[in-house]
């Protein structure tokens, strides 16, 4: 792909840009959340300000408007990651899509959504696949699933570069197992998993799969039906669009199966006092008033995404990534999580600096007006697992040019000194 120019690029972020050089902001925090493009601002406010009015109901023609330019934004997001726009159901975000889908899991343990549902009922015995680096988004739902239905959790070992350890995955996915629930990218190691594998071994055993694209979808070309998930999430204001709104897409025959969560208006055809029947996917998974206004403004996101191009901004942040953990390396008292050459990346890099804490670290970065994160970034185990508690995470987007990652480096470098440790 042709190189993008991110400093050029810089101009349509307008936080970034109203920042000049007497008081600069090295923004490497887009792992938790993006920079907005003055697109996805202006398509909330044109909303807002033309043609607000509640989708789906309502007799006059600003509501079927509003209506068309929330389906229309289905339509662009859907086609964003390869599906049909009845393959993706708005959610608040990827936590909420994980959780939708657990406790979709858990109604149809219990009967719920029957027959249609069966296939996906758990049992007690029953085994749930995860990894050893998931987010606490995909870790905590599953313990609470596997709390309520009796099914057990096991999870693939991450090997010390910070690549999942495949050996120990095809011994794990086995006859028992019904869900097989892993990240595509780390939101610490900055890793591409080896999703396509993961996803034959649990075909081949019949399990469900359930993909977390938070840190992927931003970042790289993706095709969901292409790759074979059943369900995947994602979350806006990762991908430059707003907050609260996220994506869960499903394969159809996955959606038409599974019961529903949230219960209420709008995802209904006939309600008496005693029951309901549910309208057909998305809706289904869509109770009450959506965010409409975050959907048109996630539409506009992928649209600005797709105009600089995903495989541009794919190889422009594995070089930003490559830069950084060189420098890194060269680092006295620097250890990285996930050092390795094996794999394809994204523009993540955590660390820990010897010596000094992380939020030490942070601070001191941020006096350099360097924005990074530092904790344990909601990955309790697989920091545990590298015996840490806590590492300084740096994280770039289409927006970082190399001039932020060598002043990231250079201050970096400043750390141990600055708090007297000595070398
Ligand atoms: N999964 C991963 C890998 C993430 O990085 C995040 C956000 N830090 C989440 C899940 C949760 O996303 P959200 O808080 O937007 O629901």
């Amino acid at each position: 792909p042709e190189a993008l120019d991110a400093a050029a690029l810089r101009a349509d972020f307008p936080l970034l840009a109203a920042r000049g050089d007497d008081n600069p902001l090295i923004y490497l925090d887009s792992g938790a959340t993006s920079q907005k493009p003055q697109a996805v601002i202006d398509a909330e406010v044109e909303f807002l300000t033309t043609t607000n009015a509640a989708v789906h109901r309502g007799a006059h023609t600003m509501a079927a408007d509003a209506t068309d330019l929330f389906e229309d934004a289905r339509e662009t997001v859907a086609a964003f990651v390869g599906a049909q726009p009845e393959q993706l159901v708005w959610t608040s975000g990827a936590t909420a899509g994980l959780n939708l889908v657990a406790y979709s899991l858990s109604n149809a343990s219990i009967g719920r959504g029957a027959p249609a549902s069966a296939p996906f009922a758990l049992r007690s015995g029953d085994e749930i696949v995860l990894t050893e680096t998931e987010h606490h988004a995909n870790l905590i739902p599953w313990q609470e699933l596997a709390a309520r239905t009796g099914a057990v959790l096991k999870h693939i070992p991450v090997r010390d570069d910070g690549t999942l350890d495949m050996d120990a995955a095809a011994s794990l996915i086995t006859e028992r197992t019904r869900v097989v629930a892993f990240t595509h990218v780390s939101n610490v190691l900055g890793i591409v998993n080896p999703v396509s594998e993961i996803i034959a071994m649990a075909k081949a055993v019949g399990a469900l799969t359930v993909m977390d694209a938070c840190q992927s979808a931003p970042h790289m070309p993706l095709d969901l039906p292409a790759l074979g998930v059943d369900l995947a999430v994602f979350s806006g204001h990762k991908m430059m669009g707003p907050y609260s709104i996220g994506g869960l897409y499903g394969r159809a025959e996955v959606l038409e199966a599974l019961p529903p969560f949230l219960t209420g208006g709008s995802m209904i055809t006939t309600v008496t006092l005693d029951e309901a029947a549910y309208l057909s996917p998305p809706q289904r998974f869509e109770a009450g008033t959506q965010p409409v206004s975050q959907a048109i403004g996630l539409a506009a996101a992928v649209r600005y995404l797709d105009g600089v191009g995903m495989s541009a901004i794919h190889a422009h942040e594995e070089r930003l990534e490559q830069r950084m953990r060189t420098g890194l390396r060269s680092i006295e008292g620097v250890r990285m999580l996930g050092d390795t050459d094996r794999s394809s990346r994204v523009g993540i890099a955590a660390f820990d600096v010897e010596g000094v804490h992380a939020h030490d670290a942070g601070q001191f970065l941020d006096s350099r007006g360097i924005a990074v994160r530092v904790g344990h970034h909601c990955a309790q185990p697989l920091h545990r697992r590298f015996g840490m508690t806590a590492s300084v995470r740096a994280s770039a987007a289409l927006y970082n040019t190399d001039a932020d990652i060598d002043a990231f480096l250079d201050g970096v470098s400043g750390i141990r000194s600055f708090f007297g440790v000595s070398s």
